[in-house]
Order: structure tokens, then C-alpha cells, then sequence
């Protein structure tokens, strides 16, 4: 048992039906689309590969749909640049074209405005830097003072610049609508600005009739400075390192990570920490010693799931990436955590309930906490309480809740249709948990079910040891 999940993105090294497989078995719970880069075409491809190698391994795995939201990305170019200190280099927008040998034109018409003369100009996750020379209404003239390679649909940073684009662009809007149409399970929204962002994302998914759970990306600094409220706004959070170690000072970053996951723990959201997890495994075979310490405090704070971006779309060992990931979150998660959980705000007569769930549970060194859910909220609950060792095994009567739940910390979840006799539907639980090797004699289970008196449903806490 493992309590912290995987979320692989996937690209060019991994949307084959084998590697699918291979990434399954090596314990990817979730599947990340970019739509930064994928096609509406694509998309409907990878998920009808990935729905059947999960139904084939009989795996539970659910699939995010990843927005390019509010974001500056330079266009696509026939051939990467290679530029080097020095070069002339000239962004356009409003559809001019540029004299010079190397340039590209830009999503984002405001760029000419939001940007000055002098001003460094990041470009692909800040990793080139250019220096505005000069700038008219439809082009940026750069002079290259770092050395690199431009690819198509690099990122553009406009550190503490709020860009003023719609919080969901009309692409955002064309690709939710075909994630909707193929069942994705979460939507997550990039560049989550404010609370107001989130909530339009939601109504639209519901508008449409999809019940896809809603993931705020935090990563610039306006989404720092409202982040209380984001976070109680959405589904669940996920902190986006990438850009926000650009957008933010770099000192900052593990300070916002960690009051982000314990304020998360605390009202009782799932929290994705992502990028740069394994970064180096994009070309070599081991991670370095800073990244596995880096996977192990996301997974010592109890962050719910760790997340690969270019490890897995383009590196060279993604199955060794998702391998190592799992070896380092369970041996870590078997030192202990950092007990954030402690603060967690416990006020419905349900939570409550699960409060007392877990403190017995914790009580025992081979306990196992089963829960039945229709809509997941229970199974949540009780992840959310980060008990101490006892995994929570989820039975649960619909195949999107079982998917969404494969988000949530320690949280396993199982199919199974439920009878009209309480009594009977743990049973069935208790004959599926045995036979699939989950549970064995002398197990301490601790059941969270309904219990039927005469007529009526109260719930119940049961102690029962499997026999
Ligand atoms: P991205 O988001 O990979 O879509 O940029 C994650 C991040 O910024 O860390
Ligand atoms: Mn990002």
C-alpha cells in the first residue's frame, strides 16, 4: 500500500499502448494530458488507450486534463532555434511578421504593453533570457543574453505581471468541451488567479453535465496572495513549481509549499505538488541525491499525490521514473509525517464520525478502515484525517467516484455494487478484500457503514477482525 499517488503527464515517450501498461503496473494512479501541447485528436486517442489498459490490468486509474489557461506561449516554429548571446531575436503579435533570422509570434497581444525597454524577458521556464531593446504596437525586439534552444509553444514569465487574458481563453474553452465529451475525471485550471476563476470552471463543467472535479493550479504571485480563498473554491490544488519558482523569489518556494499543503490538510482539499520532482531522469537513469530527498518531503508534509511532467512526456526512462517515485514515497511515508492533520478543521456530525474512526483506528497496529461511499465524500473525510498507518479502502457502487478517489491520500479504491442490507454489502467488501490479498486473518478492521434498525439508517462505526 502505498499513500501517496502518482500523477504522470503523458507525451511522445509514453501514449503507446505498451508503455501505458508498463506505467500502470508500476503504480501511475493518474494520467496528466497538457493541453499546452496535445491536440483535440490526440486526446480522444490517449484516453480511449489509457481506459482500456486500465481495464485490462483491472487498475483503477483516472485521467486530469491539464488548461494551458491565462499563459504567454511563443507559437509553433518549423525548426527549433538555436540561439546563442548576442543574437537579435524579435517576438510579434497581431499577426506581423519580423525581418530578422530568428523570432516568433506570441498568444498574447498585451505582451507589448506589459512589457518596458530594459526589462529581461523569461522565456521556457526562465531558462533563456532576453533583453527588450525595443518594442513598437506589434513587436518586441530582444537582444539574447543567454545561450539555449527554442522549441515551439515555450512559456513566457511576467514575474508579479497580472496578464490580462480571461481566466479560461477560448482554447481552454474548445478543450474542455472535447474533455468533456471523452470523461476526463479532473479539469485542472492553470494560472488560477482568484476564487472566481475556479468557480466559472466548475459551473461550466456543470453546465455541461460533467461531474469532473476541479484542480486550482497556484502558480503565479496573485494566486499566492488569495490562495486561503482558491483553495476552499476548489476541488483540489495543485502546486505548480515550475512556474511559480519563476514567478515568485526561489527562496520562497518551499515556504509556499508547505503552507499551502498544511492550509490543503486543514479545510480538507487534495494537494498535488508538481515539476521538477525528477527533472534530471529526463536523461539519465538516476535521480540525483536532491531529488529524492525533494519526492521525500512532499511526501513526509502528506502531500496526496507527486507528479512528472517532462520525466514522463519526453524523458528517456519514464517507467524507471514512475519505479523510483513509488520506492521512495513507500519506504518515507513508513518514517512517519508531519502531522499537519492535527489542525484539521472537524465540524460536520460526518467528519466527526470519522474523527473517531481514525483515532481507533490509530489504535491498532493492523488496523484497516473501510468505508462505503456513493458520492466519495466519506473515503475523503477520513483521508483527509491522514490516519496514522491503517490505508482506507473505498467500495464505492460508481466508476467515477472510484476514479476520482485515486487523488486522495491512502485512499483505495474498489468497485462493487451495493445490496440493500448494509450487512451483506460488508460482507461482500470483506470477501473482496481477502481475495484479493488486502486484507488477512487477525486484520483489525474498522467499518464505516449504514445500520439498518427496523426501518431506518443510522450510521455506525464497527470493530470486526477478519477471520
Ligand atoms: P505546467 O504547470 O507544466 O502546465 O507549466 C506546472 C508548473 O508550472 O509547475
Ligand atoms: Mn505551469
Amino acid at each position: 500500500m502505498r499513500s501517496t499517488k502518482i500523477i504522470c503527464t503523458l507525451g511522445p515517450a509514453t501514449d503507446s499502448p505498451e508503455i501505458l501498461r508498463e506505467m500502470i503496473l508500476a503504480g501511475t494512479n493518474i494520467f496528466r494530458l497538457n493541453m499546452s501541447h496535445g491536440t483535440h485528436e490526440w486526446v480522444r486517442a490517449i484516453v480511449k488507450k489509457i481506459r482500456k489498459a486500465a481495464s485490462d490490468l483491472d487498475a483503477v486509474v483516472a485521467i486530469l486534463l491539464d488548461t494551458q489557461g491565462p499563459a504567454i506561449r511563443t507559437g509553433d516554429l518549423a525548426n527549433k532555434l538555436n540561439l546563442k548571446p548576442g543574437d537579435i531575436f524579435e517576438f510579434t503579435v497581431r499577426g506581423a511578421r519580423s525581418e530578422e533570422q530568428f523570432s516568433t509570434d506570441v498568444n498574447y497581444d498585451g505582451l507589448v504593453d506589459d512589457i518596458s525597454v530594459g526589462d529581461v524577458v523569461l522565456v521556457d521556464n526562465g531558462v533563456m533570457h532576453m533583453k527588450v531593446l525595443h518594442k513598437n504596437s506589434n513587436r518586441i525586439r530582444c537582444e539574447v543574453l543567454t545561450a539555449g534552444t527554442l522549441g515551439s509553444r515555450r512559456h513566457i514569465n511576467l514575474p508579479g505581471v497580472k496578464v490580462n487574458l480571461p481566466p479560461l481563453t477560448e482554447k481552454d474553452l474548445a478543450d474542455i468541451e472535447v474533455g468533456v465529451e471523452v470523461g476526463v475525471d479532473f479539469v485542472a485550471l492553470s494560472f488560477c488567479r482568484e476564487a472566481a476563476d475556479i468557480i466559472e470552471l466548475k459551473r461550466l463543467l456543470r453546465e455541461r453535465g460533467s461531474q469532473a472535479r476541479t484542480v486550482a493550479k497556484i502558480e503565479d504571485q496573485h494566486a499566492v496572495k488569495f490562495v486561503n480563498d482558491i483553495i476552499r473554491a476548489s476541488d483540489a490544488v495543485m502546486i505548480a513549481r515550475g512556474d511559480l519558482g519563476i514567478e515568485c523569489a526561489m527562496e520562497e518556494l518551499p515556504i509556499i509549499q508547505r503552507r499551502i499543503i498544511k492550509k490543503c490538510i486543514q479545510i480538507g482539499r487534495p494537494v498535488i505538488v508538481a515539476t521538477h520532482m525528477l527533472e534530471s531522469m529526463i536523461e539519465n537513469p538516476l535521480p540525483t541525491r536532491a531529488e529524492i530527498t525533494d519526492v521525500a518531503n512532499a511526501v513526509y508534509e502528506q502531500a496526496d499525490a507527486i507528479m512528472l511532467s517532462g520525466e514522463t512526456t519526453v524523458g528517456k526512462y519514464p517507467v524507471q521514473c514512475v519505479k523510483i517515485l513509488d520506492r521512495v514515497a513507500r519506504r518515507i511515508a513508513r518514517s512517519g509525517g508531519a502531522g499537519y492533520a492535527k489542525d484539521a478543521i472537524v465540524n460536520t456530525t460526518r467528519m466527526k464520525t470519522m474523527r473517531s474512526a481514525v483515532t481507533l483506528a490509530n489504535s491498532f497496529s493492523n488496523s484497516k478502515i473501510i468505508v462505503f461511499t456513493r458520492h466519495g465524500y466519506m473515503a475523503d473525510h477520513a483521508s483527509h484525517l491522514r490516519p496514522d498507518s491503517a490505508p482506507i479502502f473505498a467500495f464505492s457502487p460508481s466508476a467515477e467516484v472510484v476514479r476520482r478517489l485515486a487523488l486522495s491520500w491512502n485512499v483505495h479504491p474498489i468497485l462493487m455494487s451495493f445490496g440493500i442490507d448494509p450487512e451483506h454489502t460488508i460482507a461482500d467488501a470483506e470477501v473482496e478484500l481477502t481475495r484479493r490479498g488486502l486484507a488477512v486473518r487477525g486484520d483489525q478492521l474498522i467499518i464505516l457503514s449504514d445500520v439498518m434498525v427496523g426501518t431506518e439508517r443510522f450510521d455506525s462505526i464497527q470493530l470486526r477482525q477478519v477471520i
